[in-house]
């Protein structure tokens, strides 16, 4: 299994140019490139050509830009500029091979029908589809496990993407959020793998589904997740997709970047051994 590493596990300890040294040396395969603040800060002293001519030099190559984030049920206005955002990032990706946009789905306090965020949604998501086409870009839906988000299951959000009908979409499969909101395992083992985009990897501390926020997340292995029974369900349902460990884990943050980059991937390692038998 190819394996990955997302760009917020070392959010506030390490920068694009010194994670893409980091993950190189660690072994990884792949990385996903955060466009809202790491990308940005690369790009100060540094240009698109040289991070294109990294990847070209060496093992690691880009998965993912992170993220497009409150997709749906936007005002005109703000639609307007998530598209523009999203020009550019469909640019990006092309120019450096980069295979996947994640997109998020609305955070809101405000109460809005399911109804209404499904139409929405739908829209929106088949419009961007429709835009990536050229680009040879997949629109990766990544569902979010909080109360306020407007698709937090991974059951909604599979829903949505059946319904969206374009092959070049997929849902993220966020282990902490499918576990953060109680999304429906049986409902997992009826799935098509080929629909699950990225697999996030990731645990959490022992908090109540719906209490649960994304600084919870430590080190695979280490918390309370059923990450045993949702793989083995993933595996038996064919998934042979990329791995990628996501944590935004306050206290990784006080440890040398280095040290979050190779303990990322060794306890990753160790809790997808039952896909082994597929590689
Ligand atoms: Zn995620």
């Amino acid at each position: 299994m190819k394996l990955c590493f997302n760009e917020a596990t070392t959010l506030e300890n390490s920068t694009l140019a010194q994670d893409l040294v980091l993950c190189e040396k660690a072994g990884y395969d792949y990385i996903e490139i955060r466009t809202m603040d790491k990308l940005p800060e690369y790009l100060k002293m540094h240009s698109l050509e040289e991070l294109k001519m990294f990847f070209t030099t060496h093992h690691l190559k880009p998965y993912a830009l992170n993220a497009l984030v409150f997709f749906n049920n936007r005002s005109a206005e703000e639609y307007a500029a998530l598209l523009e955002e999203y020009r550019y990032m469909l640019e990006v990706a092309q120019y450096l091979h980069i295979p996947k946009i994640v997109v998020v789905p609305l955070v809101t306090e405000k109460k809005i029908a399911t109804a209404d965020i499904e139409q929405s949604a739908i829209h929106v998501l088949r419009e961007l589809c429709d835009l990536a086409l050229p680009a040879g870009v997949e629109v990766a839906l990544e569902f979010v496990g909080h109360p306020q988000c407007t698709i937090n299951t991974f059951e909604q959000a599979y829903q949505i993407v059946e319904q969206v009908d374009r092959h070049n979409i997929g849902v993220v499969f966020d282990c902490f959020h499918f576990y953060a909101m109680n999304s429906n395992i049986q409902f997992l083992e009826t799935i098509d793998a080929s629909k699950i985009s990225i697999l996030h990897v990731d645990d959490t501390e022992d908090y109540r589904p719906g209490m649960l926020t994304d600084e919870d997340r430590v080190w695979p292995g280490e918390g309370v997740i059923p990450l045993q029974t949702y793989f083995k369900i993933l595996q038996q349902r064919g998934f042979n997709g990329v791995a990628s460990i996501e944590l935004f884990r306050p206290a990784y943050y006080q440890l040398p970047a280095e040290q979050v980059v190779e303990t990322g991937k060794r306890t990753m390692e160790n809790v997808l051994q039952v896909f082994q038998t597929n590689v």
